[in-house]
């Protein structure tokens, strides 16, 4: 381990016990592909307050902090994250008023729209069939073809990488098609408040068996879901499979034979196994159909 980080660990320890603090620990697990190398430091955290806590200590340390949502966007490298990673599990959600709720950055999706639909709460429908959490979530502004995140999304909290906590709201945000400034200014969501509209339970009820149905054809297996956003007016998966890569396979890496957006871990892929369909899947469709396609999954940790 790098010697800075001892410093860091022995603070976590004092902070949150020693049960609580990992070296050199495998994220694999973590994450929905299922592929990748170890976090320097893990620590998983259970509040809001202990995401900040943690994250601060990072900072004042002066070791680089990756946060960990689901791990159901994110393709971490064989060689591992340097650094500490925080696990968010900081999942307490509560109702704001009579139509929203306050949920900190480690709730998952499926809970949140699960509560929304036992409180008579329309809007949420959409996240029931999206893995990970409000926070990861609302970094890649998640969503479906017809509903984002950012369109029930009243404000956040979030951790500057100043050290401050501010209050923003979604304009401030730069939301776009899965899209947000959040991927690159080095800021951590503590908790979100998001407000949805009262409607009959019944109506709430169609709308999520729709949102459900509309999954059942997605391809099973451990994935990140669509590895690449549309472009504009087109598909991603229709481009790739139009250039004969259904079923191409690196290692245990396998470009989906139901959906050409999916790359499916088939058993003991390597994150680099994953990361050459992604490159062979980019140049193709850049030679054949002229188009730019651009990763939605982020990748983390240290990439040759
Ligand atoms: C089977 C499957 C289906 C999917 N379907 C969809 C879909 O329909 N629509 C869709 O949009 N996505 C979909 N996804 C992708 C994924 O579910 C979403 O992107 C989800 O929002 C990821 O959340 P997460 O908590 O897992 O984020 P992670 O993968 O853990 O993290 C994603 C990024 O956000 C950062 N991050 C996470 N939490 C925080 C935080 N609190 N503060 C700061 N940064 C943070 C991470 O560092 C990372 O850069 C699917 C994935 C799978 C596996």
């Amino acid at each position: 381990m790098n010697a800075g980080l001892r410093p860091l660990e022995v603070a976590l320890v004092a902070a949150f016990g020693r049960e609580r603090v990992r070296a050199a620990a495998p994220l694999r697990d973590l994450c929905s592909w299922g592929a990748g190398g170890d976090a320097d430091l893990l620590f998983t955290a259970r509040s809001a307050e202990e995401l900040l806590g943690a994250a601060r200590l990072a900072r004042e340390h002066g070791i680089p902090l990756t946060v960990l949502g689901g791990g159901a966007n994110v393709l971490v490298s064989d060689r591992g994250i340097r650094g500490l990673v925080v696990r968010n599990r900081a999942d307490r959600i509560e109702p704001s008023g009579e139509e929203g709720f306050e949920a900190e950055s480690g709730a998952l999706l499926t809970a949140l729209a699960h509560l929304a639909s036992e409180a008579g709460i329309a809007g949420f429908e959409f996240l029931v069939g999206i893995p990970g959490t409000v926070g990861g979530a609302v970094v890649g502004n998640a969503g479906t073809k017809a509903s984002w995140v950012s369109g029930v999304l009243e404000s956040v909290l979030l951790l500057g990488p100043d050290g401050i906590v501010r209050r923003e709201v979604p304009v401030a945000l730069g939301f776009d098609y899965r899209k947000s400034r959040l991927q690159s200014s080095g800021e951590t969501v503590l908790s979100a408040l998001l407000r949805g509209r009262r409607a009959e339970r019944s109506e709430i009820l169609r709308r999520t068996a729709e949102f459900l149905e509309a999954r059942r054809h997605q391809p099973s297996g451990p994935s990140a879901g669509s590895v690449f956003r549309n472009p504009r007016g087109d598909h991603a998966g229709r481009l790739i499979e139009a250039c004969g890569l259904k079923g191409r396979r690196v290692g245990g890496a396998e470009i989906s034979r139901q959906h050409a957006n999916f790359i499916l871990n088939t058993g003991g892929a390597s994150a680099r196994d994953i990361r050459s369909l992604v490159e062979i899947a980019k140049a193709e469709v850049a030679r054949r159909a002229g188009v730019a396609l651009e990763e939605e999954v982020r990748y983390l940790g240290e990439w040759p």
